[in-house]
């Protein structure tokens, strides 16, 4: 393929998937995950897919009003809402490239079952966040999540994989997360410690285990290191705050236990 008709399918594949509903679309080839070598290789993607040659990552927003009633019942529902819109923008992002020759599949943006197996087993076959990253959408925060210029980390992401060769896009090198630690203090189950470095360590097992809870009651899952993020252009429109405690309150009262 010539380097227009690459652009031109990048262009077409971009126009895709905002139209499908992306609020965020980013293109990385798969040579990042050795360049930056910060995972186990067993998770790059050619090591799972030989074939593989671009991701590109896919990303829509979470609505601030609803996070900030977590735990709640609209919280969830929203969190299974973007999951199935992903789950569909990643289908039929696949679709268009397998429509045009190229192999392409879209990993599910969880995909670890059930929570009870992350208690045992905390992490998934594929990183979308690692993804998010090489394809220029964000940084990673101290909270280990991706945080955008556009959402901070109000994003729910899924990967498409694919044997196009597609023009990866700039990686953003400066740090979005400005180690409030706002995301530590509200932390339920105080997971994350501080180190030297930007990204905290975390007691994955404990946001595992309080996880089950609220799933339990229905309420799953807990999104506070994500709905106290001060990072994104959407605070800009909903403001710190975008519900009253009262308002809050109410929501919280129904639909769960
Ligand atoms: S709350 Fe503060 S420390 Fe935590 S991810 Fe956001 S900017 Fe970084
Ligand atoms: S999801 Fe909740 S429990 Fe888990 S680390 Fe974030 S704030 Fe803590």
């Amino acid at each position: 393929m010539t380097a227009k008709g690459k652009v031109d399918l990048k262009q077409f594949v971009k126009r895709q998937s905002a139209r499908l509903g992306a609020n965020l679309i980013g293109f990385t080839n798969v040579e990042r995950w050795e360049e930056y070598a910060e995972i186990d290789k067993l998770f790059y993607p050619q090591s799972i897919w030989p074939w593989s040659k671009s991701v590109i990552v896919l990303g829509i927003q979470i609505y601030p009003p609803m996070l900030e009633t977590t735990p709640s019942v609209v919280y969830s529902d929203l969190y299974n809402t973007s999951n199935r819109i992903l789950d569909d923008i990643g289908y039929k992002v696949a679709n268009v490239l397998n429509q045009k020759g190229y192999r392409a599949f879209f990993f599910p943006r969880d995909c670890y079952g059930d929570i009870s197996v992350l208690i045992d087993k905390p992490e998934a076959a594929f990183s979308h966040v690692i993804a998010g990253k090489y394809a220029g959408l964000g940084t990673i925060g101290y909270n280990h999540m991706l945080l955008t210029k556009e959402y901070g980390p109000r994003v729910r992401l899924v990967s498409v994989i694919t044997d196009a060769a597609l023009t990866p896009d700039k990686i953003i090198e400066k740090d979005l997360c400005t180690k409030c630690e706002l995301c530590k203090k509200h932390c339920p189950t105080q997971a994350f410690t501080t180190t030297s470095a930007l990204v905290s360590d975390m007691d994955k097992y404990k946001c595992s285990v309080y996880h089950k809870q609220l799933r339990d009651n229905h309420t799953y899952p807990c999104g506070v290191c994500i709905k106290v993020c001060p990072i994104g252009a959407d605070r800009k429109i909903y403001g710190k705050t975008s519900i009253t405690q009262e308002g809050i309150e109410h929501c919280r009262s129904f639909g769960s236990k």
